[in-house]
């Protein structure tokens, strides 16, 4: 990276260690031209991607909205809390897992669809009939169907 005293183009590294209890890379660099020294933290992003909506514009990811969406399937059914916060967790680092800065909602609603499909049958039906909004009865019946099978 550039010298932030001299904007010189190369510094080089002269030592490297694991702060945070191994969360983050402390590092301390050498200006190759100027020869003063700065610390630099090297941390994983664990930022969320933005979501596009199927109208094409942009919103940031939003846990509590997601996790509204999964309790309004689940209303009155017998799932612990508990299981919802670690599907939740699953969704999420199964989006941060892409890499992507931008993920269609279309992707989130899928992963909900495969955690309620695990977490109960007719929280997923509930869900999937909203969100897919089944074109006609017969739709309806073959998930269903799968679903038994
Ligand atoms: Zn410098």
């Amino acid at each position: 990276m550039h010298c932030p005293f001299c904007n010189a183009d190369d510094t080089k590294v002269i030592d490297s260690r694991l702060v945070a209890e191994g969360h983050q890379v402390r590092r301390r660099r050498e200006c190759v031209e100027c020869h003063e020294r700065f610390t630099t933290f090297e941390s994983a992003e664990l930022v969320m991607p933005r979501v596009i909506k199927s109208n094409g514009s942009r919103e940031p990811f939003n846990e509590d909205k997601l996790r509204g969406g999964i309790q309004r399937a689940l209303e009155k059914r017998p799932v612990s809390m508990e299981s919802v916060e670690e599907s939740l967790n699953r969704i999420e680092s199964r989006l941060r897992a892409t890499g992507e800065r931008e993920v269609d909602a279309k992707l989130i609603g899928n992963l909900v669809m495969e955690e309620l499909k695990i977490l109960d049958k007719v929280a997923y039906i509930r869900f999937a009939s909203v969100y897919r909004s089944f074109e006609d009865i017969r739709e309806f019946g073959e998930e269903i169907a799968k679903l038994e099978r």
